[in-house]
């Protein structure tokens, strides 16, 4: 897809003329590119439409970066179609709330429970899961299976038949166990659909959760509209959680699960195990849906943030797939000498979301200077190494005791740290731009 767009967005840049019909040439390159990756034809239309409306033509004809105006117009109409303007509802932590999990059979709800108990017990909650798929044989050994790993815990039945009765039963008993996250599989059939969207109905009325997450496989190609209408119109979807990234899927689908239930996507899954889980960030997912090479404006990014004299070496590190705790220590320091860290927010790729949480840049700031604190009391051969088994227990200890922090906080440091080298090692491999050429990205 990727190829496509930019191929068309070069044969533009090449035109010596830029009227309307070279325009709407390039513009329609990028739509079957789109569709191709699974975006639906409607909101393909739609933002061709508005870019049309968007873009002035005199600017192109004047401007020399036309590929950029093109580039930069398609990636805003796509980001806005990701944004539905209202965030899901957040289950806080001590309170308590019900999250219903609906979607069609394999489209990963019962493995998506389990990744989002998961990913909030590690953060301090308590989490529990209801089965309360009655439908499939197996549906509560998997959970249970599951769930036990995780060391999470779970109610469901081999005997009972009525989905709706489990539900309740579980939800009731969590509750009364002070559980502050109770989540409800349900089952998804293939056939009979009907009934599924009356069980789902039932379910919804008597458990009353606080959100219902629509779970939807990423390669499911243009059925994603329709199948997430449907949901829609049964149940009150607040939020979306598209699975299976990792594999050959386009991802375009998203957007049609977005459009048709107003909601926002929260998480994608990327694997079949309980951490390939990500919170959802809108501008990365459209730089991989366009192919910007993984980034959209990474490189811009790291002009914006990263000092001159500092980029030829960084890019040249992360091509080798080297991010190492240095470079990380060295993005955090460029991050709080460009002032106020709300601007500079999700500046850098897997630097936002997670590490910097909108509205809370005190904490965010307070928490990197923690961590530099911590790093400062690393030697040299921990911050260079690309070793993750290096730093060991007593590694750990050394640190906490020299820094003055609890062994726990730079455990934390160092699963960030983790996270960042699994968001950034994708820029291995990356072909360096030649000097005074980094505007053609
Ligand atoms: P359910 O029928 O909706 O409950 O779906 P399951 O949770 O049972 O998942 C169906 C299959 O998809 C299982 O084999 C899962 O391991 C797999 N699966 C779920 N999420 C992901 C994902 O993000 N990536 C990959 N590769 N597989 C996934
Ligand atoms: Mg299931």
């Amino acid at each position: 897809l990727g190829g496509s767009i930019s191929r068309a967005l070069q044969q533009m840049s090449n035109a010596t003329i830029i009227d309307e019909k070279v325009l709407n040439e390039c513009l329609n390159e990028i739509s079957r590119a789109l569709l191709q990756s699974d975006v639906q034809f409607k909101l393909v239309k739609d933002m061709q439409m508005n870019i049309k409306k968007i873009v002035n033509l005199d600017d192109l004809a004047a401007g020399h970066n036309k590929r950029r105006i093109i580039q930069q117009a398609v990636f805003n109409e796509l980001c806005k179609i990701l944004d539905p303007g209202k965030p899901s509802f957040t289950p806080k932590k001590g309170k308590t709330s019900v999250v219903m999990f609906v979607g069609l059979q394999g489209s990963g709800k019962t493995t998506t429970c389990t990744k989002y108990a998961y990913y909030h017990q590690k953060k301090g909650w308590k989490p529990a899961l209801v089965c309360a798929d009655t439908f499939r044989a197996g549906a509560f050994d998997q959970l249970k299976q599951n769930a036990t790993k995780a060391k999470i815990p779970f109610y469901g039945s081999y005997m009972e038949s009525d989905p709706v009765k489990i539900a309740v039963e579980g939800v009731e008993r969590f509750k009364k166990e002070n559980c502050d996250l109770i989540i409800v599989d349900t089952s998804g059939r293939h056939k009979q659909e009907a009934a599924l969207f009356e069980e789902m109905r039932q379910v919804s009325e008597a458990t009353k959760p606080d959100l219902v997450i629509f779970v939807m496989d990423s390669s499911i190609g243009q059925a994603a509209f329709d199948q997430a209408q449907a949901f829609k119109q049964s149940v009150a979807v607040g939020a979306v959680i598209v699975t299976k990234m990792d594999g050959h899927a386009k991802g375009g689908g998203a957007l049609s699960a977005v459009a048709a239930t107003k909601s926002p996507v929260i998480f994608i899954g990327t694997g079949e195990h309980m951490d390939e889980f990500e919170v959802f960030d809108v501008k990365p997912f459209v730089s991989r849906l366009l192919g910007m090479g993984d980034w959209s404006g990474f490189m811009d990014k790291i002009h914006e943030v990263v000092p001159m004299d500092q980029q030829p070496e960084l890019l040249q590190k992360l091509s080798e797939g080297n991010f190492t705790l240095r470079i990380m220590y060295e993005q955090f320091q460029n991050i709080l000498n460009m002032g106020p860290i709300s601007q500079v927010f999700s500046m850098l790729p897997g630097f936002s979301a997670e590490l910097m949480p909108k509205g809370r840049e005190k904490e965010s700031q307070a928490k990197i200077k923690r961590y530099m604190t911590m790093m400062d009391s690393m030697t040299n051969e921990e911050l260079d190494s690309t070793n993750p088994k290096l730093i060991n227990e007593s590694r750990m200890m050394r640190i906490a005791r020299g820094s003055g922090r609890q062994f726990k906080e730079v455990m934390e440091m160092l699963e960030e740290y983790k996270r960042l080298a699994k968001i950034w090692s994708k820029m291995k491999g990356l072909k360096i731009p030649k000097k005074g050429d980094m505007s053609a990205l």
